[in-house]
């Protein structure tokens, strides 16, 4: 088996990375998360104090010479934003709505993209974000959508914060949340959507373990039929 793709889009908060780390570890895969491209862009606006919103030429600016660097170490993806190691940096709620901004400018869309598909040539991968179904790899072995409830990602997800110590309220992130999806959703490029031919798994009410197990059989499934 070489070059298998296999993809997983959908909202924030559905456990996509949490779930497509431990499955890319159980099947020996490359795991690329595509989520801490857009956020280390979102990062370096705001630390040039750029308007993330509504700033576009400035922000499409930064694409000509930004350098950003993924590298896989034994705990994980490292992201490099002109060579400084910026994987913690990128995790506060911040630069996730920084990188939501960003992500609706095309220059900044156009040039992930590509680094996206030049990365999914490194071997078998798992890949996860929003378009990578619909527009970075379209031709993917396989396409998973991973969604559930607002309420239960942002439940996730402000556990996930409160765990790291981030002062948040439940409230705050639920709006954060609200927020990013529609912004997702309602871009005109490559815009958060079920791929054509996904398979749609919704995790509401599961707990992290069943949810790994339901995607690891449906993706051991999917993995059986090309290897036949
Ligand atoms: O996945 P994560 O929550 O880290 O992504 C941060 C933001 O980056 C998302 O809210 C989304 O706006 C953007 N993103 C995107 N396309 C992707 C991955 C992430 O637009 N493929």
């Amino acid at each position: 088996m070489k070059n298998m793709q296999i993809v997983i889009d959908g909202p924030a908060g559905a456990g996509k990375s949490t779930i497509s780390k431990i499955v890319a570890n159980t099947l020996g895969f490359i795991y690329i998360d595509t989520g801490a491209m857009y956020r280390a862009v979102g990062l370096k606006a705001l630390l040039l104090n750029l308007d993330t919103k509504n700033d576009v030429a400035s922000v499409e600016r930064l694409m000509d010479d930004i350098k950003i660097k993924i590298e896989h170490k034994t705990d994980g993806q490292h992201i490099f934003l002109d060579g400084k190691d910026v994987t913690s940096e990128i995790r506060t709620p911040k630069v996730s709505i920084a990188a939501s901004n960003v992500s609706a400018f095309p220059a900044v869309r156009k040039k992930l993209a590509s680094l996206q598909r030049e990365l999914a040539q490194s071997g078998n991968i798992i890949m996860d974000g929003r378009d990578i179904g619909s527009y970075v790899l379209p031709n993917a072995q396989i396409k998973i959508f991973l969604t559930a409830s607002i309420e239960d990602r942002a439940k996730r997800r402000h556990n996930e914060l409160i765990e790291k110590g981030e002062n948040v309220s439940f409230e705050d992130v639920l709006a954060d949340m609200a927020y990013r999806d529609k912004n997702d959703s309602g871009r005109k490029l490559a815009p958060l959507k079920i791929p054509e031919g996904a398979l749609v798994i919704d995790t509401t009410g599961n707990t992290l373990e069943q949810s790994i197990d339901i995607l690891t059989d449906a993706i051991k499934e999917r993995l059986n039929c090309f290897l036949k």
